[in-house]
């Protein structure tokens, strides 16, 4: 059974330029979006107990993690937050150690709020800064300047939140490196325990594409970027933080178990118009629209669910298929995966899961990434070298 959950809220107070993820900033139907989410919560426990014959209360092996990302979950209501994680824990088996992280943005974090999901449940907050520098900012065009990142931060360390992550963008023009280490050492002063560092990507049907499709080596040259990597990393691990994967890095102890389920393939149902899950060999999702999740929400019974699931339906108005995994395809999956992170590939879990060797079944890519310098093979792991990392995307792609 899936041991994690992800709930999408699909609104944000404006968009910005650069993002590429599912939000509207039409709030109108934010009352009946989480009733339909209440709705779906409901749905799924039913589903479980039908499918399985436990009853999810009293499960004692249940959900490890739940993640309610965006979008921006600080917006709405806290009181329709918290409404929606009680209906969670209500018809799922909550682990007693869960980790349960909300994502939440400076400009509309507030007290009051904190306390809320504290009272809740939540036990994570991650923070989506994404620089300290007010120029940075405005080109990224956020909401909050440094000042109200770093009030929002002391809110929420003060609030009683004590695992805390922080995003920053790098390569964004008019950043420097000397700039993101002052960031992240402000990050570490005030008690920020897991940074995600991400890369600026250009994406289609973006502002920024228009904006800076073609010029964006202009301001920042792969060689700097590089250099802008590199330089945070290193930084990090001499502040105690370990990059755990490629954008994540965390001082002992605070990985995000969410993220990393992400990365060892496990299931997970998804909650929420625009989110997506992986349950059985189905990679699934609902659709990029609020108005036909909450009409599905309407109509669905937990029979039309369970027949998703067991993929002899098509025709609902929000779920669909993205994609049904063969035995290859998960095979695929796992250095898609697994090379992004520090442990890189585990040899024996592979051969564990699929009951043949690795480097059987990929042995032309892996002889020729390692001979390229570009993979190395540790123990029984194999994982990207430093001029791998450079080049993890090319090196991804010859095993898909
Ligand atoms: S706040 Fe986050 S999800 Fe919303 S538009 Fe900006 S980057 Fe995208």
């Amino acid at each position: 059974m899936a041991r994690h959950i992800y709930v999408h809220n699909p609104f944000c107070a404006r968009k910005c330029p650069y993002c590429d993820f599912y939000s509207v900033t039409d709030h109108s139907c934010v009352d009946e979006l989480y009733k339909a989410a209440v709705t779906e919560a409901e749905l799924l426990g039913s589903v479980i107990t039908e499918t399985t014959g436990i009853n999810s209360f009293t499960d004692a092996d249940g959900i490890d993690t739940v993640y309610f990302g965006g979008g921006t979950p600080s917006l709405p209501d806290s009181r329709l937050i918290t409404e929606l994680l009680a209906a969670i824990k209500k018809n799922f088996s909550i682990s007693k150690d869960a980790e349960i992280t909300i994502e939440v943005n400076p400009s509309s974090v507030r007290e009051d709020k904190l306390e809320d999901y504290l009272k809740a449940g939540f036990n994570r907050i991650s923070v989506g800064i994404q620089s300290l520098d007010d120029e940075v900012l405005k080109t990224l065009g956020r909401l909050h300047d440094s000042k109200g990142a770093v009030d929002a931060l002391m809110m929420i360390t003060a609030s009683g939140f004590t695992n805390v992550s922080a995003d920053l963008i790098t390569g964004v023009p008019g950043e420097t490196l000397e700039g993101i280490k002052s960031d992240i050492k402000t990050f570490y002063e005030l008690g920020v325990k897991h940074i995600s560092t991400y890369s600026l990507s250009i994406e289609e049907g973006t502002p920024f594409f228009e904006r800076y499709s073609k010029t964006l080596e202009e301001f920042v040259s792969p060689e700097k970027e590089r250099e802008m990597y590199h330089g945070t990393r290193e930084f990090l691990q001499n502040l105690g933080y370990e990059t755990y994967e490629i954008s994540n890095s965390a001082l002992p102890g605070y990985r995000s178990i969410h993220n990393s389920s992400y990365w060892n393939s496990c299931e997970y149902f998804a909650i929420g118009a625009g989110a997506h899950g992986y349950i059985g060999d189905m990679r699934y999702g609902h659709k990029d629209d609020v108005v036909s999740y909450i009409k599905e929400m309407k109509t669905i019974t937990s029979k039309d669910y369970k027949d998703f699931f067991e993929g002899s339906r098509e025709d609902l108005v929000s779920l669909y298929v993205e994609e049904m995994l063969n035995e290859d395809d998960k095979m695929r999956e796992v250095p898609f995966l697994r090379l992004r992170t520090s442990e890189g590939i585990l040899l024996d879990e592979f051969r564990k899961m699929f009951g043949k060797e690795f480097e059987d079944v990929f042995a032309d890519e892996v002889e020729s990434n390692i001979s390229k310098g570009l993979l190395e093979r540790k123990e029984r792991t194999l994982r990207l070298t430093r001029s791998g990392l450079d080049l993890a995307n090319k090196v991804i792609e010859d095993f898909l």
